[in-house]
């Protein structure tokens, strides 16, 4: 498979896939190393986890690298690479603190029965990432299930495959961890047999893919943790600070070229302050720069080529339909790579697909509202419900608001704070995901089931317990 180079538009990488043969063969391998994974205590697995994080260092720099091309995107791929640091070092201290399966205790509903509780592992855990933030994608799911003692087949995105190359490395230089975590490489293909082998999955992507990812884990009842996509809405209401609101917007909406979940993707702002939010907010957008240097500037190319189509598909239909581009406004080819500037559009409404529907991209379009009912309807009519935003100086009156958005988490006077807050638990609402938190403490508990083991310290009963008696 070539893979495309979204800097030059190259097809400069080869990306060897993974045959479904290649994939049964490498589940079958982690499961006859995962019971031995699985009894060791969860001291021992932190310490091969602490293993890992020394050899990641030692590979940090190459996996940089390989990332900063698969994502034309250089400090980002410095912090991504740093963030999986922060992760490993995050899970060696909760794991441990977490892993507390109760002592035996007496039942108190049958009292001379005890209870032993055992905390069970799934055997192999399916992991599916997909292009946007690769690594850190790949292992956020993956770092917790090994502590808890999971075996885990790994598919990153084959749009962006160049830093499987450096992970690799750095799992194969820690034995007891190479035994029980495997890269696969390729597409769909290779995905849905991950699928079809794994005893849970979890998927980070579209919805159209987790849905059919959710409906296979259905018919092979296995558990699917899935993170898709969002439509994140902002609500600015009438006292916010200007000066906050326009920069938290613009960095949650343009931020890593908009292609995040959590990225801000619509804009309802109150009435009063709306022209002057539009008005600052699109200075600003017109001046962030762009990266085509690489060496220079703060916004990068669009990594995947069909996005970039459906960035200006959604652009098309809105002036189409009356919206007015106040910067940016086009994806444009710079010398292979595709481009769009931050672009900020007005007279937008719920009819165009650039209010509905996901667009990954640097878009900012702003709607004014006159009742906060009115901005709250409009930020649930969504079929997702990831996450949001809401501004105000007041905090409970913010409180209050970002109580009634369906949505799994609010940031107050910010944005797309879920790429930093790791340790708050939140499930999706709607479309946009189902099943336990990856975030929290929840990330860890969820791969385990609870096992009971029921003694009984009397004589059984007896037959006798269901003779009928006339009363
Ligand atoms: P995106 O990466 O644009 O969000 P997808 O949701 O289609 O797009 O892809 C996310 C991940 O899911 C990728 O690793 C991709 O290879 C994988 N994938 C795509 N289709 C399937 C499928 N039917 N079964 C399993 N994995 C899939």
């Amino acid at each position: 498979m070539k893979v495309r180079n979204p800097r030059t538009g190259e097809y400069d990488y080869n990306l060897q896939e993974d045959s479904t043969q290649s994939v049964v063969e490498k589940a079958l391998s982690i499961r006859s190393a995962q019971k031995e994974w699985q009894n060791k205590t969860i001291t021992e697995r932190v310490a091969v986890l602490k293993k890992w994080l020394a050899s990641f260092t030692n590979f940090q720099s190459e996996i940089a690298s390989q990332l900063a091309v698969d994502t034309a995107r250089k400090r980002i791929s410095e912090v991504e690479t740093g963030g999986i640091i922060g992760l490993m070092q995050a899970w060696s201290y909760r794991a441990p603190q977490l892993y507390n399966p109760p002592a035996e205790r007496t039942s108190a509903s049958a009292n001379t029965v005890q209870i032993g509780q055992q905390w069970i592992p799934y055997g192999l855990v399916g992991v599916i990432s997909p292009w946007n933030f690769p690594l850190l994608l790949a292992l956020i799911d993956t770092i917790p299930a090994l502590m808890a003692g999971c075996g885990v087949l790994l598919k990153p995105s084959e749009v962006t495959p160049r830093f499987m190359d450096g992970l690799e490395k750095s799992i194969k230089a820690v034995p007891e961890l190479n035994a029980v975590l495997k890269l696969v490489r390729g597409g769909a293909k290779a995905g849905k047999a991950v699928v079809n082998t794994v005893d849970a999955i979890c998927f980070t992507g579209s919805v159209p893919t987790g849905k059919k990812i959710g409906a296979v884990c259905a018919e092979r009842f296995i558990p699917a943790f899935l993170e898709l996509g969002g439509k994140d809405p902002a609500i600015v209401l009438s006292d916010a600070d200007l000066e906050v609101a326009t920069d938290a917007v613009l960095r949650s909406c343009v931020g890593a070229t908009g292609q995040a979940c959590q990225s801000l993707e619509r804009i309802y702002v109150a009435e009063n302050i709306y022209d002057d939010f539009v008005e600052q907010i699109t200075k600003k957008a017109t001046a962030v720069t762009m990266t085509t240097n690489p060496e220079e500037g703060q916004m990068g190319p669009l990594i995947f080529e069909q996005q970039a189509e459906k960035i200006q598909e959604q652009i098309n239909d809105a002036i189409a339909k009356g919206a007015k581009i106040l910067s940016g406004g086009k994806v444009e080819n710079i010398n292979g790579g595709l481009w769009c500037r931050p672009t900020v559009l007005t007279n937008v409404n719920h009819k165009m697909s650039v209010m509905v529907e996901e667009t990954f991209g640097p878009l900012i379009p702003i709607m004014p509202f006159r009742t906060e009912e009115q901005a709250l309807e409009w930020a649930n009519d969504s079929i997702f419900g990831l996450s949001a935003s809401v501004f105000s100086k007041d905090r409970e009156k913010a409180i209050e608001i970002a109580s009634q958005i369906e949505a799994g988490a609010i940031s107050i006077n910010d944005g797309s704070l879920t790429n930093k807050v790791y340790d708050a638990e939140k499930n999706s609402f709607k479309e946009s995901g189902i099943n336990g938190s990856r975030m929290g403490d929840a990330g860890f508990l969820r791969f385990f089931r609870k096992k009971a083991l029921l003694i009984q310290t009397a004589h059984p009963e007896t037959m006798a317990h269901f003779e009928e008696k006339s009363s």
